[in-house]
């Protein structure tokens, strides 16, 4: 694997691999790597000759300064994971490479309805400086296959809408959520948990699935009451949000309508940490 820090450089590197007809396979993340970032590695080497990861936390799409500060950095086990995993290079640039003139922006993406509901409402700019690190990105990497992970369901139609609005020649691959055997989605902020907290946090993947396996039953209201109540018994302290929509707009659900899709999405609070998590609820 070779890691470059430097935008040039490694656009130098890509344009040689590109002439000799490689195809560039992306997956982009903010390092504390573990199985879920890795299972996208694997079917990135699967899909193109090169894998190209970064890892970059974003300081823009961070509404908390805390959370900014707490994400956890694990930068020489992320590197022997990467090389365990084939990956060919990685990008690990520092932020003034990403953001030479600061970090402000005087320029707004229009997301619209997306940017008004979960992850949305109750990260207010969050999408905004997701957008603009991934543009940039994108730009710089310039993928045939960009991949990423349906835990991040909502981020996930944030970058479809981003990649189609600007006509961005890259193909979006969404995989599956990798979660440990207890259910528990894998996730970077996991290792912010204590190991009890990580029994507990188990309790959004059953909301979930309490969700998804009474579905039938059609009580919206009903269903995200006792979801909700499952996460309160188990010790959350704040639940921003436990809410069915349907897959495909992301709106709301009043009422079940059976030939739809839904995603049952939950985001909460356990020892300060905030979790979020989704299935997919295919009614018929
Ligand atoms: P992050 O480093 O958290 O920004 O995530 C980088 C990419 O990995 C995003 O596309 C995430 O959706 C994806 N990802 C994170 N956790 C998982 C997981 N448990 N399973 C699959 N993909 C994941």
């Amino acid at each position: 694997m070779i890691l470059y820090k430097k935008i040039h450089d490694l656009q130098k590197r890509l344009q040689l691999l590109r002439a000799e007809g490689k195809t560039i396979g992306f997956v982009p993340t903010m390092g504390a790597l573990h199985n879920g970032h890795m299972q996208l590695i694997e079917t990135c080497k699967k899909n193109n000759d090169i894998a190209v990861c970064s890892i970059f936390i974003n300081p823009v799409q961070f509404n908390d300064k805390k959370d900014y500060e707490k994400y956890p950095v694990t930068i020489d086990k992320d590197i022997l994971l990467l090389e365990q995993n084939h990956t060919d290079i990685l990008f690990w640039p520092p932020v003034s490479e990403i953001y030479p003139d600061g970090l402000e922006a005087d320029f707004q993406y229009e997301l619209g309805f997306l940017e008004t509901i979960l992850e949305g409402y109750y990260r207010p700019g969050h999408f905004q400086g997701v957008c603009r690190v991934m543009h940039l990105l994108l730009n710089i990497v310039q993928p045939d296959d960009l991949f990423m992970g349906q835990k991040d369901y909502q981020q996930c139609m944030v970058l479809g809408k981003l990649i189609n609005d600007n006509a961005i020649p890259a193909k979006l691959h969404i995989e599956d959520t990798q979660r440990e055997e207890t259910g528990l989605a894998m996730s970077s902020r996991n290792m912010r948990l204590s190991n009890e907290g990580k029994q507990k946090a188990t309790a959004i993947f059953q909301a979930l699935n309490y969700i998804k396996n009474n579905i039938s039953s059609g009580d919206v209201d009903q269903l995200k009451a006792t979801a909700k109540q499952m996460l309160i018994s188990a010790g959350f302290e704040k639940i921003d949000y436990i809410e069915i929509c349907d897959a495909i707009s992301l709106e709301p659900a009043k009422k079940i309508d059976p030939s739809k899709k839904y995603v049952a999405l939950a985001a909460a609070f356990l020892e300060g940490v905030r979790l979020i998590d989704n299935i997919i609820i295919d009614v018929a």
